[in-house]
Protein backbone atom coordinates (compact mmCIF):
# COMPACT_ATOMS: atom_id res chain seq x y z
CA UNK A 1 0.00 0.00 0.00
CA UNK A 2 1.46 3.67 -0.99
CA UNK A 3 1.73 6.21 2.13
CA UNK A 4 2.65 9.70 1.34
CA UNK A 5 3.05 12.18 3.62
CA UNK A 6 3.28 16.23 3.93
CA UNK A 7 5.59 17.07 6.15
CA UNK A 8 5.32 21.07 7.08
CA UNK A 9 6.99 22.81 9.72
CA UNK A 10 4.56 25.09 11.44
CA UNK A 11 6.95 28.63 10.85
CA UNK A 12 3.47 30.36 9.72
CA UNK A 13 1.39 29.89 6.78
CA UNK A 14 0.43 27.28 4.45
CA UNK A 15 2.07 28.51 1.37
CA UNK A 16 0.92 27.65 -2.56
CA UNK A 17 4.30 25.78 -3.12
CA UNK A 18 3.51 23.84 0.11
CA UNK A 19 -0.59 23.04 -0.93
CA UNK A 20 1.39 21.66 -4.29
CA UNK A 21 3.53 19.11 -2.54
CA UNK A 22 0.50 18.03 0.05
CA UNK A 23 -1.51 17.51 -2.88
CA UNK A 24 0.34 15.71 -5.34
CA UNK A 25 1.15 13.29 -2.55
CA UNK A 26 -2.93 13.43 -1.98
CA UNK A 27 -3.49 12.87 -5.44
CA UNK A 28 -1.59 10.00 -5.94
CA UNK A 29 -2.38 8.19 -2.76
CA UNK A 30 -5.84 8.53 -3.29
CA UNK A 31 -5.46 7.15 -6.89
CA UNK A 32 -3.47 3.89 -5.49
CA UNK A 33 -5.78 3.61 -2.16
CA UNK A 34 -3.16 4.62 -0.19
CA UNK A 35 -2.81 6.68 2.95
CA UNK A 36 -2.24 10.46 3.24
CA UNK A 37 -0.39 11.28 6.63
CA UNK A 38 0.47 14.80 7.73
CA UNK A 39 3.37 15.07 9.70
CA UNK A 40 3.97 18.11 11.91
CA UNK A 41 7.99 18.76 11.51
CA UNK A 42 8.34 21.15 14.75
CA UNK A 43 11.96 20.48 15.37
CA UNK A 44 12.94 24.06 15.11
CA UNK A 45 11.85 25.24 18.43
CA UNK A 46 12.45 29.22 17.73
CA UNK A 47 10.53 29.26 14.16
CA UNK A 48 7.90 27.88 15.57
CA UNK A 49 4.44 30.09 15.19
CA UNK A 50 1.54 30.03 17.61
CA UNK A 51 -1.33 28.87 15.85
CA UNK A 52 0.32 27.51 11.94
CA UNK A 53 -0.69 24.15 13.23
CA UNK A 54 -4.37 24.71 13.18
CA UNK A 55 -4.01 27.46 10.22
CA UNK A 56 -2.05 24.67 8.38
CA UNK A 57 -4.70 21.93 8.86
CA UNK A 58 -7.62 24.39 8.33
CA UNK A 59 -6.12 25.32 5.15
CA UNK A 60 -5.56 21.83 3.68
CA UNK A 61 -9.15 20.64 4.94
CA UNK A 62 -10.26 24.05 3.18
CA UNK A 63 -8.35 22.76 -0.03
CA UNK A 64 -10.52 19.53 -0.08
CA UNK A 65 -7.41 17.42 1.23
CA UNK A 66 -8.93 15.04 3.96
CA UNK A 67 -5.92 13.28 6.35
CA UNK A 68 -5.50 9.65 6.90
CA UNK A 69 -3.28 9.95 9.83
CA UNK A 70 -1.86 13.16 11.48
CA UNK A 71 -1.81 14.78 14.92
CA UNK A 72 -5.89 15.48 15.06
CA UNK A 73 -6.41 11.96 12.92
CA UNK A 74 -4.26 9.47 15.03
CA UNK A 75 -3.21 6.65 12.89
CA UNK A 76 -0.88 3.38 14.39
CA UNK A 77 2.32 4.96 13.54
CA UNK A 78 2.01 8.37 15.43
CA UNK A 79 2.81 10.55 17.33
CA UNK A 80 2.63 12.99 14.49
CA UNK A 81 4.33 15.84 15.58
CA UNK A 82 7.95 15.62 15.96
CA UNK A 83 8.23 17.32 19.17
CA UNK A 84 6.37 14.55 20.84
CA UNK A 85 8.98 12.02 19.46
CA UNK A 86 12.33 12.73 21.06
CA UNK A 87 13.12 9.25 22.70
CA UNK A 88 12.53 7.70 19.40
CA UNK A 89 15.88 10.21 17.77
CA UNK A 90 17.21 9.90 20.62
CA UNK A 91 17.27 6.04 20.79
CA UNK A 92 18.70 5.96 16.79
CA UNK A 93 20.97 9.30 17.47
CA UNK A 94 22.21 6.40 20.25
CA UNK A 95 22.38 3.49 17.59
CA UNK A 96 24.80 5.73 15.23
CA UNK A 97 27.07 6.76 18.19
CA UNK A 98 27.47 2.56 19.17
CA UNK A 99 28.12 1.71 15.46
CA UNK A 100 30.89 4.29 15.35
CA UNK A 101 28.70 6.69 12.42
CA UNK A 102 28.37 9.85 15.00
CA UNK A 103 30.23 11.34 17.10
CA UNK A 104 29.68 14.42 19.69
CA UNK A 105 31.08 17.49 19.01
CA UNK A 106 31.69 20.34 21.71
CA UNK A 107 32.69 23.12 19.77
CA UNK A 108 31.30 26.05 20.36
CA UNK A 109 29.39 28.55 18.21
CA UNK A 110 32.30 30.69 18.19
CA UNK A 111 35.08 28.76 17.33
CA UNK A 112 32.28 27.67 14.35
CA UNK A 113 32.09 31.03 13.33
CA UNK A 114 35.52 31.44 12.97
CA UNK A 115 36.20 28.40 11.50
CA UNK A 116 33.57 30.20 8.59
CA UNK A 117 34.90 33.33 8.60
CA UNK A 118 38.77 31.67 7.70
CA UNK A 119 37.23 29.63 4.91
CA UNK A 120 35.12 32.44 3.65
CA UNK A 121 38.63 34.57 3.62
CA UNK A 122 40.53 31.60 2.47
CA UNK A 123 37.45 31.31 -0.96
CA UNK A 124 36.44 27.67 0.81
CA UNK A 125 32.97 26.82 1.34
CA UNK A 126 32.41 26.93 4.51
CA UNK A 127 32.05 23.91 6.53
CA UNK A 128 32.85 21.51 9.73
CA UNK A 129 36.52 20.47 9.55
CA UNK A 130 35.47 17.48 12.02
CA UNK A 131 37.33 18.32 15.13
CA UNK A 132 35.74 16.65 17.50
CA UNK A 133 36.00 13.71 15.13
CA UNK A 134 39.54 12.86 15.97
CA UNK A 135 37.98 12.85 19.99
CA UNK A 136 38.49 9.54 21.36
CA UNK A 137 35.94 7.76 23.41
CA UNK A 138 37.22 8.57 26.90
CA UNK A 139 37.68 12.14 25.96
CA UNK A 140 34.21 12.64 24.80
CA UNK A 141 32.75 11.05 28.10
CA UNK A 142 34.96 12.99 30.24
CA UNK A 143 33.46 16.03 28.79
CA UNK A 144 30.28 15.44 29.22
CA UNK A 145 30.66 14.29 32.69
CA UNK A 146 32.39 18.29 33.09
CA UNK A 147 29.20 19.60 31.73
CA UNK A 148 30.30 19.97 28.13
CA UNK A 149 27.56 21.04 26.03
CA UNK A 150 27.50 18.95 22.66
CA UNK A 151 25.30 18.45 19.57
CA UNK A 152 25.70 14.79 17.79
CA UNK A 153 26.97 14.84 14.10
CA UNK A 154 26.43 12.19 11.85
CA UNK A 155 29.81 10.79 9.87
CA UNK A 156 30.17 11.40 6.48
CA UNK A 157 32.33 8.56 5.09
CA UNK A 158 36.27 9.87 4.71
CA UNK A 159 36.44 8.59 1.22
CA UNK A 160 34.34 10.54 -0.75
CA UNK A 161 31.93 8.60 -3.14
CA UNK A 162 29.41 9.31 -5.54
CA UNK A 163 26.12 8.36 -4.41
CA UNK A 164 23.51 7.54 -7.27
CA UNK A 165 19.99 8.76 -6.61
CA UNK A 166 17.00 8.13 -8.89
CA UNK A 167 14.17 10.53 -8.51
CA UNK A 168 10.91 9.87 -9.72
CA UNK A 169 11.09 13.25 -11.82
CA UNK A 170 14.68 13.63 -12.59
CA UNK A 171 15.72 10.42 -13.16
CA UNK A 172 19.46 9.35 -12.11
CA UNK A 173 21.29 12.13 -10.47
CA UNK A 174 24.68 11.50 -8.95
CA UNK A 175 26.26 13.75 -6.33
CA UNK A 176 29.68 13.49 -5.10
CA UNK A 177 30.15 13.04 -1.35
CA UNK A 178 33.05 15.19 -0.87
CA UNK A 179 31.05 18.29 -0.38
CA UNK A 180 28.91 17.00 2.48
CA UNK A 181 29.56 17.84 5.85
CA UNK A 182 29.54 15.86 8.84
CA UNK A 183 25.69 17.17 9.46
CA UNK A 184 24.80 18.03 13.11
CA UNK A 185 21.73 15.58 13.67
CA UNK A 186 20.68 16.24 16.93
CA UNK A 187 20.97 19.90 18.94
CA UNK A 188 22.06 20.68 22.08
CA UNK A 189 18.58 21.08 23.39
CA UNK A 190 17.78 17.74 22.23
CA UNK A 191 15.87 17.86 19.71
CA UNK A 192 16.59 16.15 16.30
CA UNK A 193 17.41 18.57 12.98
CA UNK A 194 15.48 17.85 10.04
CA UNK A 195 17.68 15.36 8.31
CA UNK A 196 17.65 12.70 10.69
CA UNK A 197 13.92 13.33 11.88
CA UNK A 198 13.16 13.06 8.16
CA UNK A 199 14.47 9.40 7.92
CA UNK A 200 13.75 8.34 10.65
CA UNK A 201 10.10 9.24 10.82
CA UNK A 202 9.79 8.45 7.14
CA UNK A 203 10.92 4.99 7.85
CA UNK A 204 8.96 4.30 10.72
CA UNK A 205 5.49 5.76 9.47
CA UNK A 206 6.43 3.47 6.42
CA UNK A 207 6.38 6.21 3.60
CA UNK A 208 6.51 4.81 0.53
CA UNK A 209 6.85 7.91 -1.51
CA UNK A 210 8.77 11.44 -0.28
CA UNK A 211 7.25 13.97 -2.27
CA UNK A 212 8.98 17.32 -1.63
CA UNK A 213 10.40 20.87 -3.48
CA UNK A 214 13.87 20.72 -5.21
CA UNK A 215 15.71 22.52 -2.20
CA UNK A 216 16.00 19.60 -0.67
CA UNK A 217 18.00 17.78 -3.40
CA UNK A 218 21.44 18.79 -1.99
CA UNK A 219 20.60 16.82 1.79
CA UNK A 220 19.66 14.12 -0.58
CA UNK A 221 23.24 12.59 0.01
CA UNK A 222 22.99 12.54 3.19
CA UNK A 223 19.38 10.92 3.90
CA UNK A 224 20.92 8.37 2.05
CA UNK A 225 23.83 7.82 4.35
CA UNK A 226 21.39 7.63 7.09
CA UNK A 227 19.45 5.03 5.13
CA UNK A 228 22.63 3.03 4.49
CA UNK A 229 23.83 3.15 8.18
CA UNK A 230 20.68 2.30 9.26
CA UNK A 231 20.04 -0.47 7.04
CA UNK A 232 17.05 0.84 5.86
CA UNK A 233 15.72 0.80 2.11
CA UNK A 234 14.72 4.42 1.06
CA UNK A 235 11.66 5.23 0.28
CA UNK A 236 11.31 6.82 -3.55
CA UNK A 237 11.57 10.42 -3.66
CA UNK A 238 9.93 13.46 -6.11
CA UNK A 239 11.44 16.48 -5.98
CA UNK A 240 9.54 19.23 -7.60
CA UNK A 241 10.39 22.08 -9.84
CA UNK A 242 10.52 25.66 -8.02
CA UNK A 243 7.23 27.39 -8.30
CA UNK A 244 7.96 30.98 -10.37
CA UNK A 245 7.20 34.79 -10.65
CA UNK A 246 6.32 35.73 -13.67
CA UNK A 247 9.81 36.98 -14.56
CA UNK A 248 10.92 33.77 -13.65
CA UNK A 249 12.21 34.59 -10.24
CA UNK A 250 11.43 32.72 -7.16
CA UNK A 251 8.16 33.17 -5.96
CA UNK A 252 8.34 35.10 -3.23
CA UNK A 253 5.65 37.24 -1.03
CA UNK A 254 7.20 40.30 -2.17
CA UNK A 255 5.82 40.07 -5.71
CA UNK A 256 3.02 38.37 -5.13
CA UNK A 257 0.22 36.53 -2.97
CA UNK A 258 1.72 33.04 -1.34
CA UNK A 259 -0.71 32.06 1.55
CA UNK A 260 -3.27 29.92 0.75
CA UNK A 261 -5.39 31.68 3.51
CA UNK A 262 -4.77 35.21 0.78
CA UNK A 263 -6.72 33.12 -1.48
CA UNK A 264 -9.37 31.99 0.29
CA UNK A 265 -10.10 35.67 2.01
CA UNK A 266 -9.72 37.45 -1.89
CA UNK A 267 -12.81 35.00 -3.06
CA UNK A 268 -10.96 32.07 -4.90
CA UNK A 269 -12.96 28.74 -4.80
CA UNK A 270 -11.13 25.66 -3.74
CA UNK A 271 -11.87 23.77 -6.24
CA UNK A 272 -10.16 26.24 -8.69
CA UNK A 273 -7.40 27.08 -6.47
CA UNK A 274 -6.54 23.14 -6.28
CA UNK A 275 -7.40 22.60 -10.27
CA UNK A 276 -4.85 25.87 -10.85
CA UNK A 277 -1.93 24.21 -8.33
CA UNK A 278 -1.93 21.43 -9.76
CA UNK A 279 -1.53 22.34 -12.97
CA UNK A 280 1.68 24.00 -11.89
CA UNK A 281 3.98 21.79 -13.50
CA UNK A 282 2.37 18.92 -13.94
CA UNK A 283 0.40 18.52 -17.83
CA UNK A 284 -1.50 16.13 -18.13
CA UNK A 285 -1.87 14.02 -21.20
CA UNK A 286 -5.45 15.83 -22.79
CA UNK A 287 -4.65 19.55 -23.47
CA UNK A 288 -7.71 20.07 -21.14
CA UNK A 289 -7.85 23.08 -18.34
CA UNK A 290 -10.70 22.37 -16.17
CA UNK A 291 -10.23 19.11 -13.88
CA UNK A 292 -12.20 18.03 -10.89
CA UNK A 293 -10.96 16.78 -7.79
CA UNK A 294 -11.89 13.40 -8.71
CA UNK A 295 -10.45 13.34 -12.24
CA UNK A 296 -7.10 14.67 -11.13
CA UNK A 297 -7.01 11.68 -8.78
CA UNK A 298 -7.56 9.87 -12.00
CA UNK A 299 -5.17 11.66 -14.27
CA UNK A 300 -2.47 12.64 -11.67
CA UNK A 301 0.89 11.25 -12.65
CA UNK A 302 4.52 11.71 -11.25
CA UNK A 303 5.75 11.32 -15.04
CA UNK A 304 4.08 14.19 -16.59
CA UNK A 305 5.78 16.85 -13.89
CA UNK A 306 8.15 18.95 -15.58
CA UNK A 307 11.90 19.26 -14.12
CA UNK A 308 11.92 23.01 -14.86
CA UNK A 309 9.95 25.75 -12.98
CA UNK A 310 6.78 26.27 -13.24
CA UNK A 311 5.02 30.27 -13.12
CA UNK A 312 2.31 31.20 -11.56
CA UNK A 313 0.49 33.05 -13.49
CA UNK A 314 -2.43 34.79 -11.64
CA UNK A 315 -4.32 35.49 -14.80
CA UNK A 316 -4.61 32.20 -15.51
CA UNK A 317 -5.64 31.59 -11.89
CA UNK A 318 -8.41 34.24 -12.54
CA UNK A 319 -9.80 32.84 -15.30
CA UNK A 320 -10.09 29.92 -13.88
CA UNK A 321 -11.93 30.91 -10.58
CA UNK A 322 -14.25 32.71 -12.83
CA UNK A 323 -15.09 29.44 -14.89
CA UNK A 324 -15.91 27.59 -11.74
CA UNK A 325 -18.04 30.26 -10.68
CA UNK A 326 -19.81 30.50 -13.60
CA UNK A 327 -20.53 26.97 -13.64
CA UNK A 328 -21.87 26.48 -10.01
CA UNK A 329 -25.38 26.26 -9.51
CA UNK A 330 -27.00 28.87 -7.92
CA UNK A 331 -27.86 27.51 -3.91
CA UNK A 332 -24.15 26.81 -4.01
CA UNK A 333 -22.66 29.82 -4.80
CA UNK A 334 -25.52 31.56 -2.20
CA UNK A 335 -23.74 28.98 0.21
CA UNK A 336 -19.98 30.11 -0.38
CA UNK A 337 -20.92 33.23 -0.90
CA UNK A 338 -23.11 33.30 2.68
CA UNK A 339 -19.89 31.97 4.43
CA UNK A 340 -17.04 33.80 2.51
CA UNK A 341 -19.07 37.32 3.80
CA UNK A 342 -18.21 38.90 6.91
CA UNK A 343 -21.17 41.35 6.91
CA UNK A 344 -24.04 40.94 8.71
CA UNK A 345 -26.26 43.05 6.05
CA UNK A 346 -25.52 39.89 3.67
CA UNK A 347 -27.24 37.80 6.18
CA UNK A 348 -30.18 40.02 6.31
CA UNK A 349 -31.10 40.36 2.75
CA UNK A 350 -34.21 39.48 1.57
CA UNK A 351 -34.04 35.51 -0.14
CA UNK A 352 -35.69 36.27 -3.56
CA UNK A 353 -33.65 39.53 -3.77
CA UNK A 354 -30.25 37.58 -3.27
CA UNK A 355 -31.05 35.27 -6.09
CA UNK A 356 -32.19 37.97 -8.18
CA UNK A 357 -28.72 39.85 -7.34
CA UNK A 358 -26.83 36.28 -7.57
CA UNK A 359 -28.54 36.16 -11.44
CA UNK A 360 -27.11 39.11 -12.14
CA UNK A 361 -23.90 38.98 -11.18
CA UNK A 362 -23.30 35.52 -11.63
CA UNK A 363 -21.32 35.26 -15.03
CA UNK A 364 -19.30 38.30 -14.27
CA UNK A 365 -17.55 37.13 -10.93
CA UNK A 366 -13.81 36.72 -10.61
CA UNK A 367 -14.19 36.13 -7.34
CA UNK A 368 -16.25 36.09 -4.56
CA UNK A 369 -15.36 38.92 -3.42
CA UNK A 370 -16.37 40.70 -6.63
CA UNK A 371 -20.23 40.53 -5.65
CA UNK A 372 -19.91 41.71 -2.58
CA UNK A 373 -17.74 44.84 -3.94
CA UNK A 374 -20.97 45.49 -6.18
CA UNK A 375 -23.53 44.59 -3.40
CA UNK A 376 -23.85 48.43 -2.03
CA UNK A 377 -25.42 49.77 -5.80
CA UNK A 378 -28.16 46.65 -5.57
CA UNK A 379 -28.71 47.39 -1.70
CA UNK A 380 -28.41 51.27 -1.36
CA UNK A 381 -31.14 53.58 -2.73
CA UNK A 382 -29.03 55.80 -3.89
CA UNK A 383 -26.33 54.43 -5.76
CA UNK A 384 -23.20 57.03 -6.63
CA UNK A 385 -20.53 56.33 -9.01
CA UNK A 386 -17.19 57.78 -10.04
CA UNK A 387 -16.26 55.97 -12.88
CA UNK A 388 -15.27 59.06 -14.89
CA UNK A 389 -16.64 57.63 -18.27
CA UNK A 390 -20.24 57.14 -16.96
CA UNK A 391 -19.73 60.48 -15.59
CA UNK A 392 -18.92 62.15 -18.78
CA UNK A 393 -21.66 60.92 -20.84
CA UNK A 394 -24.57 61.10 -18.89
CA UNK A 395 -23.38 64.98 -19.07
CA UNK A 396 -24.08 65.27 -22.40
CA UNK A 397 -26.39 66.92 -24.41
CA UNK A 398 -28.01 64.36 -25.87
CA UNK A 399 -28.20 61.92 -22.93
CA UNK A 400 -30.02 64.38 -20.69
CA UNK A 401 -32.42 64.63 -23.65
CA UNK A 402 -32.73 60.50 -23.72
CA UNK A 403 -33.15 60.61 -19.77
CA UNK A 404 -35.68 63.09 -19.58
CA UNK A 405 -37.96 61.94 -21.64
CA UNK A 406 -37.19 58.65 -20.09
CA UNK A 407 -38.50 60.31 -16.31
CA UNK A 408 -41.26 61.31 -17.88
CA UNK A 409 -42.46 58.26 -19.80
CA UNK A 410 -41.93 56.18 -16.66
CA UNK A 411 -43.55 58.64 -14.68
CA UNK A 412 -46.98 58.09 -15.72
CA UNK A 413 -46.27 54.02 -15.69
CA UNK A 414 -48.07 52.28 -13.16
CA UNK A 415 -44.46 50.06 -12.72
CA UNK A 416 -41.34 49.44 -14.86
CA UNK A 417 -39.97 45.90 -15.53
CA UNK A 418 -38.53 44.15 -18.06
CA UNK A 419 -42.06 43.15 -20.07
CA UNK A 420 -42.51 47.23 -20.71
CA UNK A 421 -38.98 48.30 -20.86
CA UNK A 422 -38.88 47.73 -24.26
CA UNK A 423 -42.09 49.71 -25.16
CA UNK A 424 -40.97 52.32 -23.12
CA UNK A 425 -37.30 52.82 -24.73
CA UNK A 426 -39.39 52.90 -27.93
CA UNK A 427 -41.69 56.02 -27.27
CA UNK A 428 -38.46 57.75 -26.19
CA UNK A 429 -36.89 57.05 -29.34
CA UNK A 430 -40.15 58.05 -31.48
CA UNK A 431 -40.01 61.52 -29.27
CA UNK A 432 -36.74 62.10 -29.24
CA UNK A 433 -35.45 60.92 -32.40
CA UNK A 434 -32.41 59.55 -31.04
CA UNK A 435 -31.39 55.50 -31.32
CA UNK A 436 -28.57 53.17 -31.45
CA UNK A 437 -25.69 53.90 -29.00
CA UNK A 438 -27.11 57.40 -28.24
CA UNK A 439 -30.63 55.86 -27.02
CA UNK A 440 -28.99 52.87 -24.86
CA UNK A 441 -25.83 54.39 -23.39
CA UNK A 442 -27.03 57.01 -21.24
CA UNK A 443 -30.06 54.84 -20.14
CA UNK A 444 -27.50 51.77 -19.43
CA UNK A 445 -24.83 53.99 -17.65
CA UNK A 446 -27.70 55.90 -15.51
CA UNK A 447 -28.87 52.64 -14.62
CA UNK A 448 -26.19 50.54 -14.19
CA UNK A 449 -23.62 52.97 -13.09
CA UNK A 450 -21.01 51.03 -15.21
CA UNK A 451 -19.98 50.88 -18.69
CA UNK A 452 -19.99 47.40 -19.26
CA UNK A 453 -22.68 47.11 -17.00
CA UNK A 454 -24.86 43.52 -16.38
CA UNK A 455 -28.28 42.63 -18.36
CA UNK A 456 -30.32 45.72 -18.21
CA UNK A 457 -33.29 44.08 -18.22
CA UNK A 458 -32.87 41.93 -15.22
CA UNK A 459 -31.59 44.91 -13.46
CA UNK A 460 -34.65 47.08 -14.01
CA UNK A 461 -36.64 44.46 -12.91
CA UNK A 462 -34.78 44.13 -9.55
CA UNK A 463 -35.26 47.86 -9.23
CA UNK A 464 -38.30 48.58 -10.12
CA UNK A 465 -39.92 51.97 -10.86
CA UNK A 466 -38.91 54.16 -7.36
CA UNK A 467 -35.11 53.13 -8.10
CA UNK A 468 -34.99 53.55 -11.91
CA UNK A 469 -36.44 57.19 -11.67
CA UNK A 470 -34.07 58.08 -8.71
CA UNK A 471 -31.17 56.95 -10.59
CA UNK A 472 -32.38 58.48 -13.73
CA UNK A 473 -32.94 61.63 -12.05
CA UNK A 474 -29.60 62.03 -10.18
CA UNK A 475 -28.17 61.29 -13.85
CA UNK A 476 -29.87 64.19 -15.37
CA UNK A 477 -28.85 66.39 -12.54
CA UNK A 478 -24.96 65.43 -13.05
N1 LIG B 1 9.68 20.26 7.07
C1 LIG B 1 10.18 20.33 5.75
C2 LIG B 1 9.65 21.59 5.11
O1 LIG B 1 8.75 22.20 5.66
C3 LIG B 1 9.70 19.11 4.97
C4 LIG B 1 10.54 18.68 3.87
C5 LIG B 1 10.13 17.26 3.45
O2 LIG B 1 9.00 17.11 3.00
O3 LIG B 1 10.91 16.35 3.64
O4 LIG B 1 10.10 22.02 4.09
Amino acid sequence: MVRLRFAPSPTGYLHVGGLRTALFSWLYAKQKNGKFILRLEDTDQNRLVKGSENALIRMLKWSGISIDEGPLDGGEFGPYRQSERLHIYNHYVQELINKNLAYRCFCSLERLDSLRNEQRLKGETPRYDKFCRKLSNEQSKKKVESGEMYVIRMKIPEKSEVLILDDIIRGRISIDTSNTEDQVILKSDGFPTYHLAVVVDDYLMKITHVVRGEEWLPSFPKHLLLYRYFGWDSPKFAHLPLILNPDRSKLSKRQMDVAVEDFRDQGYIPEALINFITLLGWSPIEKREIYSLKELVKEFSFKKINKSGAIFDREKLNWMNHKYIQNLDQKDLIKRLSSFSKSKSFKKLNPDFLKKVVQIQQSRLITLNNFFERLPYFVDDNPKTTNSKVLCLLKQKSSKIVLDEFYKQVLSLENLNKENLGIVVKNVQNKTSLNGTDLWLPLRYAITLEVKGPDLNLIVDLFGKEKCLRLVKRAIEI
